[in-house]
């Protein structure tokens, strides 16, 4: 979401006459894009602007906009502690951002129309902000409620980058399978968005589990476009850290979910966080034993991290050892569970798009390395032949 959110206001300055460099040396504006979900990233963040304080120093006309959520999170005591910013825009700001560069008087007004993000695959952001409440996530603070864009909007939009060479489309939201407008569900802007000219693939994230119905899977069964995908955070395997943590659902449901996708062909990733405050370890097992048993083939997992503002952030934190032992017990049941997922594909057909002239990603989201080079961007159908870690081989390709 973040990387869609820096396309997004890159594009509002390149109308402007912005051209794109990685090279610090040779900008004469920095666009710093950050994240508040966890207090590393945060950190991150705030240690590279002491970085940025020095390139500053060295050509003071030289500019620094602090955008996203840390920047909503601390928000005006940030050009206090450090006055050498210039644009400071929240990430609940993010609609109006081409107003916020107009107001600060620093860019020239646009001179273009605002580009469409070109490459084979793109970001399209269906839904703003969320709903829920979970206890440890300073998400819906920074972000604020759910609006999700109108169905119209997101199909120009997708049109248009399908235009400038898309194939593939990643929709994105906090709990981007609640989607509503009118009448079209998610399941209906799915299928809608498979529908433009262009368009081979369609992948979304993040869904929430408790929006997964029966009728959403009825809905998308039968359209090959939409990936055989989906991220689908859990947290926790312990219904009782998963009602502290007010995540709406059980540990049984979660489960229920998981089969259901995958008696539809989906494969499914997660997220897990460890070290909630109240998790014992009989939870924590709880954990391992339903990562077992939901054969994820990729999990994210992350130590709990206290946010300021939220409720579990009153609560007794673990000794940080604690956080360690348990994430380093899980991370390794993960590898070696991704890499039973990466062997069951032996065998397989896959269609595969190319990302590097020689990898590409499965419609199931699993990495394919090909024998020969193709361009970037085509649809490559193949056997897999082997798995080697989470890295998959093909054989008997044709594109
Ligand atoms: N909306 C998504 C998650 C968005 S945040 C959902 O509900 O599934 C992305 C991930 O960051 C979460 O899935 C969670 O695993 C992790 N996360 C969020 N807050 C956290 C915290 N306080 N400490 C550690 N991990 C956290
Ligand atoms: Fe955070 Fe929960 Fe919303 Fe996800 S659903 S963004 S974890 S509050």
């Amino acid at each position: 979401m973040n990387e869609a959110d820096s396309e997004e206001m890159f594009l509002h300055l390149s109308a402007r006459g912005a051209i794109r460099t990685d090279n610090l040396e040779e900008a004469d504006a920095v666009l710093v894009n950050t994240c508040t979900v966890r207090d590393h990233a945060e950190h991150r963040a705030l240690s590279f602007l002491g970085r940025l304080m020095k390139w500053k120093r060295q050509n003071p006309n030289r500019v620094i906009i602090f955008a996203g959520c840390a920047a909503q999170r601390l928000g005006n005591s940030l050009k206090k502690r450090y006055p050498f910013l210039n644009i400071v825009s929240g990430a609940k700001e993010i609609e109006h951002f081409a107003d916020t560069l107009d107001k600060s008087g620093l860019f020239s007004p646009a001179q273009k129309p605002t580009a469409v993000a070109s490459g084979f695959s793109a970001y399209a952001t269906i839904m703003r902000g969320c709903n829920f409440n979970c206890t440890y996530c300073i998400v819906p603070s920074v972000r604020g409620p759910v609006k999700c864009l109108p169905t119209q909007d997101i199909l120009q939009d997708v049109t248009r980058k399908a235009q400038a060479g898309a194939k593939e489309i990643m929709l994105l939201g906090q709990t981007v399978n609640a989607y509503q407008d009118g009448n079209t569900s998610f399941a209906d802007l799915l299928n809608r968005v498979s529908e433009i000219p262009g368009i081979e693939r369609v992948r979304f994230t993040s869904p929430h589990p408790i929006y997964f119905t029966p009728q959403f899977l009825q809905a998308v069964k039968d359209n090959p476009k939409i990936a055989r995908h989906v991220h689908l955070p859990v947290q926790s395997g312990s219904t009782k850290v998963l009602r502290e943590m007010k995540r709406g659902y059980t540990r049984e449901v979660f489960l229920e979910k998981v089969q259901a996708l995958q008696e539809h062909g989906f494969n499914i990733s997660t997220d897990i966080i460890v070290g909630f405050p109240t998790e014992t370890e009989q939870d924590f097992e709880q954990t391992l034993s339903l990562v077992a048993k939901a054969h994820f083939f990729a999990a994210y997992c992350f130590k709990y991290s206290p946010r300021q503002g939220t409720p579990a952030a009153q609560m007794q934190l673990l000794p940080q050892n604690v956080l360690e032992k348990r994430l380093d017990i899980l991370l390794n049941q993960v590898r070696d569970l991704s890499e039973h997922a990466y062997q069951r594909q032996i065998g397989t057909t896959q269609e595969v798009l190319m990302e590097e002239p020689t990898k590409g990603r499965s419609s199931g989201n699993f990495w394919v390395q090909t024998s020969r080079a193709y361009p970037v961007g085509n649809m490559v159908r193949c056997e897999i032949d082997r798995a080697e870690g989470t890295l998959l081989f093909a054989r008997n390709e044709h594109d």
